[in-house]
C-alpha cells in the first residue's frame, strides 16, 4: 500500500459540512466563512516519548492530538470545525492506522469536526494536527484582558493527569479513572463559548497552572494571588497531597486540560448561570491584583510546570 492508497483507506471519511467546498484530494481544501466570523486556527505536536508512551494505544494517542487541539480552540471561546493531519510513521502497521483512524473519527463525528486534509510521510511516529473554528468578529477570548479585581477560576479538578503520570513514571498502577484523565481530557468547548462576554481572558492547562496563569498575567501586565487551599482537587489527588504534601501536581502539572479564566466581579452572577447551565464546576481560586507577579498562599516550593527546552 502506497501513501495515497492509505489515505484513501484511512482518513478519506464523507464529509457532511455544507461550509466544506473542497476536501481531501486536491492540493488544498476550501471551505467558506459566514459574515461576521473570524477563523480561528491552531496547531499540536504530539511526539512519542515526549507526550505518550512507546507502547500507548493508538486510540488514545488519537483521542489525545484531537482533545489538545480541541482544548485551545474552547479556550478562545471558539466553536471547531475543520482539521487537517500531519501522520509521520515509521511504517504501515494496518491493524495500528486502523485503530488510530477509527478513534479520530469517532471522537470528531462527536465533535461535528472534519477532517479536511494533511500529510503523511515515513518516520519517527508524530502526529501534527492544525485545527481550525469559529468565533464572532472580535468576541474571542485572549489571555490579555485581565484586570485588576478579577476573579481567577478554574473548570473541573486540576492535578488529576499529572498524578496519574506519575504513578505510572513510579511503576504503580493507576485506576482506570485515573488513566482516562491522563488519556482521554475533555475539552471544555462549551464553557469556553458560554465564557465569551463573561470572562475578560482565559487560557487552556496544558502546562500546569502555575505556567499557564502566568502566561494570562504577562499578557494581560497584572499580578494574582491564588491559594492552594482553594484548588479544585479530586479524591486521588486530594489523598496523595495528604500523604505528600506535594501541591506541585495541581499547581505545576500539566496536561489536564482544563480552562483557567478571569471574571470580573460584576459578571460573577452570569459565571454560576453558566456553571449550571454547562454542568461544569467551576472554582475560584484567587484574584488578581496589579503586582505584576504570581503569589502563591500556601506553596514555597519549585515553580516546575512543564517546558520543552
Ligand atoms: P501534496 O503533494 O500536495 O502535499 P499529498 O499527496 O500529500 O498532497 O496529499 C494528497 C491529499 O491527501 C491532499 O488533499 C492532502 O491534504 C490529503 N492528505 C494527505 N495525508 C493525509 C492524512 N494523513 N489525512 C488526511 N488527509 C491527508
Ligand atoms: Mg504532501
Amino acid at each position: 500500500m502506497n501513501e495515497f492508497e492509505l489515505i484513501q483507506s484511512y482518513f478519506n471519511w464523507s464529509i457532511k459540512d455544507p461550509s466544506i467546498a473542497l476536501g481531501i484530494g486536491d492540493d488544498a481544501a476550501l471551505f467558506s466563512l459566514k459574515d461576521g466570523q473570524q477563523l480561528v486556527t491552531t496547531t499540536d505536536t504530539l511526539s512519542e516519548s515526549v507526550h505518550f508512551f512507546k507502547d500507548a494505544l493508538p486510540s488514545d494517542i488519537a483521542y489525545k492530538s484531537l482533545v489538545v487541539n480541541l482544548s485551545d480552540i474552547a479556550a478562545m471561546g471558539a466553536s471547531a470545525k475543520y482539521f487537517t493531519l500531519a501522520l509521520t510513521l515509521p511504517k504501515i502497521n494496518h491493524d495500528w492506522i486502523e485503530e488510530f483512524s477509527k478513534s479520530l473519527r469517532q471522537l470528531s463525528e462527536y465533535h461535528k469536526i472534519s477532517l479536511i486534509g494533511g500529510d503523511t510521510t515515513k518516520g519517527p511516529l508524530n502526529i501534527t494536527i492544525t485545527m481550525m473554528g469559529v468565533v464572532e468578529t472580535s468576541r474571542a477570548l485572549l489571555r490579555s484582558g485581565a484586570g485588576t479585581g478579577d476573579g481567577v477560576y478554574v473548570s473541573g479538578t486540576i492535578g488529576d493527569a499529572a498524578l496519574c503520570l506519575k504513578k505510572l513514571r513510579d511503576g504503580l498502577v493507576p485506576s482506570k479513572g485515573e488513566l482516562l484523565k491522563l488519556n482521554r481530557p475533555t475539552p471544555r468547548l462549551e464553557l469556553g463559548m458560554g465564557l465569551k462576554g463573561v470572562a475578560s481572558s482565559c487560557i487552556d492547562i496544558s502546562d500546569g497552572l502555575e505556567q499557564d496563569l502566568s502566561h494570562i498575567l504577562m499578557a494581560s501586565d497584572v499580578g494574582a494571588v491564588i491559594d492552594v487551599k482553594n484548588f479544585p482537587l479530586s479524591e486521588s489527588v486530594l489523598s496523595y497531597i495528604k500523604n505528600n504534601g506535594d501541591w506541585s501536581i495541581p499547581l505545576c502539572g500539566g496536561d489536564d486540560y482544563e480552562l483557567c479564566f478571569t471574571v470580573p466581579e460584576s459578571n460573577k452572577k452570569a459565571l454560576k448561570i453558566l456553571s449550571q447551565s454547562c454542568n461544569m464546576d467551576i472554582t475560584k481560586i484567587g484574584h488578581i491584583d496589579d503586582s505584576r507577579v504570581l503569589k502563591i498562599d500556601g506553596y514555597d516550593g519549585a515553580r516546575n510546570s512543564y517546558q520543552h527546552f
